[in-house]
């Protein structure tokens, strides 16, 4: 790969395709993968990352919201989509597009069968979300006989899948919790099929639920952050590959002298000489101000520079007293090493933070 020479988003397609098989690896044969590609799929490029992962044979994919799932279809997915979050407003769209919404509560069952109905819709399909403990959308286990009955009212849409999501399923410490969850979502599986007559679709894991929970994989898996390299542990981030690095070049080079400041509101005050670079990444980058003062630290020839002053709109500072290094140097903000993981951790947030605010105006660059 030739050095950057701007602010770029380098994304890796084999690493991804590393990724893909190992979490597949886990999994028995006819179990479904389903992939998760919400928010420009975890801040890399939504439409690159599906069309790689269809040629890879994934069964599905999931967007939040239905603008998301519009893009795809645009940018040629055929596979089945499940919007997780679909807001009635947009229910026109998401039919038009053969978007699959997922209905969490009786509100918006009878508002998307009314919709289907008005369409003269037959057998669309649709997914049953239940709570099982997450407490934060699903109908609740005591739902099951009323929406089945209602759902036979009706030819204009079936229930493809059943499924519910995990609240902790990468802390070991919650094991007991997780496994109430795993037996809430099968007495709830068992009475819906009993009621409705059909096996729909059952699916609960995400990634962390994939690599701690075998026993709850049943027909479908739903993995994100893992697709693009996190696997929530140390552990098991050795066997996947961050699929980003973001890069950045120094713009321009400042000698400090003691008693001078760098950056807004004299964010920083040097007590002696220090040499700082400039690099052209800010807060509407992603880099968010909780990386400024000295919290965050952008690597230049292996070595630490640490974020000092405040995080500008469109440029950071950066202490380089101690590495040899040239204006138009690449610096690597993160990638292999350090991971998004490790910088997140330097503000308290977490990789899937940081991965999804990188934002639009960063180039996306695939290297396959
Ligand atoms: C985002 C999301 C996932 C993916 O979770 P990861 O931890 O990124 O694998 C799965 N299921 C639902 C319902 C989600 O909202």
């Amino acid at each position: 790969m030739p050095k950057a020479q701007e602010t770029v988003l380098e994304i890796n397609l084999n690493a991804l395709h590393h990724n893909f098989e190992h979490l597949k690896s886990k999994l028995q044969p006819p179990t479904k993968f389903l992939a998760v590609v919400k928010a420009y799929a975890y801040g890399s490029d939504a439409c690159e990352i599906a069309n790689y992962l269809q040629d890879l044979e994934v069964d599905y994919f999931a967007v939040a919201y239905i603008n998301e799932g519009m893009v795809l279809r645009k940018a040629g997915i055929t596979k089945p989509i499940l919007v997780l979050h679909p807001q009635t407003v947009n229910f026109k769209q998401l039919i038009e597009h053969c978007l699959e919404p997922s209905l969490y509560s009786f509100k918006i069952l009878k508002e998307f069968m009314e919709v289907a109905s008005a369409d003269e819709l037959s057998n669309y399909p649709v997914h049953i979300k239940f709570n099982t403990g997450l407490n934060r959308l699903g109908f609740d286990e005591k739902a099951v006989d009323d929406i089945v009955l209602k759902l036979k009212t009706s030819e204009a849409i079936k229930a493809k899948s059943i499924f519910s999501h995990l609240a902790a399923s990468e802390d070991l410490g919650e094991k007991a919790f997780t496994k109430n969850q795993i037996e809430r979502f099968k007495t709830i599986a068992n009475n819906f099929t009993k009621a409705i007559g059909y096996k729909p679709i059952l699916h609960m894991c995400n990634t962390s639920g994939i690599l701690n929970y075998p026993e709850a994989h049943f027909d479908m898996v739903r993995s994100g952050i893992g697709l693009y390299g996190f696997g929530n542990s140390e552990k098991e981030n050795q066997n996947l590959q961050p699929i980003g690095t973001l890069k950045t070049v120094i713009s321009q080079i400042h000698q400090i002298k003691n008693g001078e400041s760098v950056g807004y509101n004299r964010g920083f005050k040097s007590n002696t000489t220090i040499k700082t670079a400039t690099l052209p990444i800010g807060h509407a980058d992603g880099i968010g101000r909780q990386y400024g003062n000295g919290k965050g630290y952008v690597t230049i020839n292996n070595l630490k520079a640490p974020i000092i002053g405040n995080v500008c709109m469109d440029m950071i500072m950066v202490d380089i007293t101690h590495i040899d290094c040239n204006e138009g140097d690449e610096v690597i903000v993160f990638g292999k090493n350090p991971t998004a993981e490790t910088i997140a951790d330097t503000a308290n947030t977490i990789s899937y933070e940081l991965i999804t605010s990188i934002s639009q105006r960063v180039k996306r660059v695939f290297l396959k």
